[in-house]
């Protein structure tokens, strides 16, 4: 197959250009590296099977697919927030620029969705059923009201033109390519303890997340793209093993040896509580279960991380040395 992965330089795009790499498709990766970055790639570059074109997803593009994954869109709260009408922009005309471009090679189109789409959740935890409750005028809106757009425009494609949709809804996810500085909660709190600084904590801690290994999160998203066209989603993707923010932080410290401490900072708006998802479906529908746990999990990432700061490091010594 000819596979476009649109945000193919970012964390999650990364892993499934290497997934549909290994597995023998042409893979195309389409990135404006606005959060992407080509290092996430460079051991691709040279693979005949791999094509990368700079290219932003709100401008319409014309070429052969016969599968779309779409995952471009900033999705860490600091990096969507930067820019919120360029996140509305991404999300919205991306995701009719994709399903045009779908239409037109009559290609099978998944979208990367997400348990943003939930807002503050009022019902816990959280299946697909449950309608949501995002604040439309709050500071998340770019994202979660973005997403929720695309969702619907994904279905209207498939009820007014019979296009072949999937959706899935991810949550939190982690691993190995996360960028150090995504500002999200797992890379921010490992690069601290690596360093032993100071973790933040914004509230009090005892807000509620589920964390998922980003290989048993490919191994979802692979699995979804297999199912006959009569499944479409929206399917939650995540691992129902739910912490607070303080047993994380805890967690992270014991197992990189850190000397940092917890520092807490003010709760942002909006701020999702409490988060997990209700898998009963990926189960069920895809034989989808994740099996690493949250220490395993961190453990692999933590010795990425930790490679990556002392790569860095001994970059800027040796500079240091020339100049
Ligand atoms: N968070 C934190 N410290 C950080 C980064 C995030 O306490 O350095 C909190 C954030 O306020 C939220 C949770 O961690 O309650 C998860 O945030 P993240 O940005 O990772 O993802 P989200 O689930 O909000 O999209």
């Amino acid at each position: 197959m000819k596979i476009i992965i649109t945000g193919g330089a970012g964390f999650l795009g990364r892993h499934l250009c290497e997934h549909y790499l290994k597995e023998n498709h042409q893979v195309i990766a389409l990135d404006n590296l606005y959060t992407g970055n080509l290092e996430n790639i460079a051991a691709f570059t040279q693979h005949p099977n791999f094509t990368f074109i700079e290219h932003d997803i709100t401008h319409p593009i014309n070429l052969e697919a016969d599968a779309i994954l779409n995952f471009a869109c900033p999705a860490s709260p600091v990096h969507y927030q930067k820019d919120p009408i360029y996140t509305t922009k991404t999300s919205i005309l991306g995701a009719l620029s994709m399903l045009d471009l779908a239409k037109k090679n009559n290609a099978l189109i998944l979208q990367a969705s997400t348990s943003e789409v939930y807002g503050d959740p009022e019902q816990h935890p959280q299946p697909e059923s449950y309608k949501g409750c995002v604040n439309p005028i709050g500071i998340r809106a770019c994202y979660d009201e973005g997403k929720r757009c695309a969702e619907s425009l994904f279905f209207d494609y498939n009820r007014m033109y019979n296009l072949s949709i999937k959706v899935i809804r991810i949550f939190n996810t982690y691993g190995p390519y996360m960028d150090p500085n995504d500002g999200r909660v797992v890379s921010n709190f490992i690069v601290q303890a690596l360093q032993n600084k100071p973790l933040t904590m914004y509230g009090d801690g005892l807000q509620t997340r589920s964390f998922c290994y980003v290989d048993d999160l490919i191994s979802g998203i692979t699995r979804m793209l297999k199912t006959p066209q009569n499944i479409m989603g929206p399917i939650n993707l995540g691992n129902p093993h739910e912490f607070t923010l303080l047993e994380l932080a805890h967690l992270v410290i014991t197992l990189t040896n850190s000397r940092s401490e917890i520092c807490f900072a003010p709760r942002p708006q909006d701020d999702p509580r409490q988060r997990k998802p209700v898998i009963e479906q990926a189960k069920k529908i895809l034989n989808w279960d994740p099996e690493i746990s949250l220490e395993q999990g961190l453990i692999k990432t933590i010795h990425y991380f930790d490679h990556l700061l002392t790569a860095e490091k001994n970059r800027s010594h040796h500079n240091n040395l020339i100049l």
